[in-house]
């Protein structure tokens, strides 16, 4: 069920010393890498998979700024510049297309939760309008369900999930950077209470700096590290589980990006659609789910119209993952490459049948691939991206809680300016690790 991923050809040799190590080659890992070396500094990236085979290689592609949290959104304008010059930073194609993205409304209510969004949106100066029943068909070809409006972001757009991760990797190589795969970071070191290197499956790298960019393994990585003393980091993260397929071409639909009601679509390059169900995600009962249950309390309330309660094998998973291992064994991060979750099937059908019945051009859609993917998701939605000032020289960007492939470049770039000692472009308060 591995989506077809552009394949990066990792780095045999691990130098003994760097300046920074990054643990993760999703998005968040390829583009902090990508901006540190920009800058001169030198950088190994470290993934015990493929890069850009988790979630980064598995979301719908969306790179939105609409409907986000007010404290996203900044970032969310910066990342969209990003993108727009991201083919030229890393000479590849990322498939970043200025498409626009749609959010058709079924009710007047839900045109004025939209609206709402909107009025306070504006302070940031987005794009966003609202369109009227009478113009969506000249908008969206092949539309043919009523709605009763719907809010339009030209400048959000879309990217090719198998293909940036990897693009983004390819270029920190060309820049000096080093990027094994299948290197699983154990665990780090520290001298004096300052990070002074990691240990990997390969080997030990000494380094200044760590950034964790691990995903759904965050957790783990930060739990064994107080387990080993190195600072009591409890970073709250859960595992929402997202289903996807994808079509063979087809003509005479949209290309901008659409949401509405129980579906979500969008063009791939390849010229077929990556299709999901929105609003509705299973999110899996583990051990964790008890551990965090008080912190998560607030959210649950708020949202669980769109969850899922699943208690299945990823809680028997989890049980069985030891929680604490030394660093000269293997770790859980070798015993799997890439997480690769069943996509759940029910959920998909009730995607394709409200799109065929909206846009009947899709009734006759093939279906090539389906997959799932573990998005980490924190107590309030919004990652963490922050120093951890109890052990000098850590940092943590995760938590991206299912909006990280279009915020990522963004983030890259906010934890490279704060590691070289620059003021980010984008104020980081929002993302603290210390408002948990
Ligand atoms: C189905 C689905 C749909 C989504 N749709 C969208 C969307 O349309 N738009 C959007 O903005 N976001 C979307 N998202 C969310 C988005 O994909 C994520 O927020 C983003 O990709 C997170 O990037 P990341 O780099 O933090 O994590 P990942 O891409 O998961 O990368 C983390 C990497 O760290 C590696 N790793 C972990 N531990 C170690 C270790 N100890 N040593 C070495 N390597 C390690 C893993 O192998 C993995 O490759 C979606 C997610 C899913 C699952």
């Amino acid at each position: 069920m591995l989506p077809p991923i552009d394949p990066v050809r990792g780095d045999e040799t691990l130098p003994p010393r760097t300046s920074v190590v990054i643990i993760g080659g999703g998005i968040i890992g390829t583009t902090t890498a990508l901006f540190l070396a920009r800058k001169g500094i030198p950088v190994v990236l470290c993934e015990k998979g493929q890069i850009g085979a988790e979630q980064s290689g598995r979301n719908w592609g969306w790179t939105r700024v609409m409907g986000r949290d007010m404290a996203e959104i900044p970032l969310g304008l910066e990342s969209l510049r990003w993108w727009r010059q991201m083919n030229a930073l890393v000479g590849a194609e990322t498939g970043f297309n200025q498409c626009g993205i749609f959010y058709l409304c079924e009710t007047r209510k839900e045109l004025e939760e939209q609206e709402a969004w909107l009025a306070k949106a504006r302070e940031y100066q987005v794009d966003s309008r609202v369109i009227a029943p009478a113009d969506l068909g000249g908008l969206l070809p092949g539309l043919a369900k009523p709605f009763a409006g719907a809010l339009f972001t030209p400048s959000d757009g879309r990217a090719e999930p198998q293909k940036a991760a990897p693009a983004i990797a390819r270029a920190v190589q060309n820049l000096g950077g080093t990027v094994p795969t299948n290197c699983a970071v154990r665990g780090v070191e520290t001298t004096a209470g300052r990070i002074s290197g990691v240990v990997t499956e390969r080997g030990a790298i000494a380094c200044d700096t760590v950034v964790l960019a691990g995903g759904a393994w965050s957790r783990l990585f930060t739990g064994n590290m107080a387990a080993h003393g190195v600072g009591a980091i409890n970073l709250p993260l859960l595992k929402i589980l997202g289903s996807v397929f994808a079509t063979a071409p087809l003509s005479g639909l949209p290309d901008a990006s659409v949401g509405g009601g129980v579906f979500g679509f969008r063009k791939r390059a390849d010229g077929g659609y990556t299709i999901a169900r929105r609003n509705a995600s299973i999110s899996e009962i583990t051990p964790d789910s008890f551990r965090l249950f008080t912190q998560y309390m607030p959210s649950f309330r708020t949202s669980w119209r769109e969850l899922r309660l699943r208690l299945g094998q990823q809680f028997l998973t989890e049980w069985r993952t030891p929680r604490q291992w030394s660093l000269d064994a293997p770790s859980p991060f070798e015993a799997v490459r890439v997480l690769d979750p069943v996509p759940h099937g029910p959920i998909l059908e009730e995607a394709r049948r409200a799109l065929s019945a909206a846009f009947p051009g899709f009734a006759a859609m093939r279906e090539t691939h389906r997959w799932g993917g573990l998005m980490d998701v924190t107590p309030d939605a919004v990652p963490v991206i922050d120093h951890i000032d109890s052990v000098p020289g850590f940092y943590i960007a995760a938590g991206f809680s299912g909006h990280g492939f279009g915020i990522g470049p963004g983030a890259g770039k906010m934890v490279a300016d704060m590691i070289a000692g620059e003021t980010p472009a984008v104020d980081p308060t929002p993302y603290r690790f210390n408002r948990f």
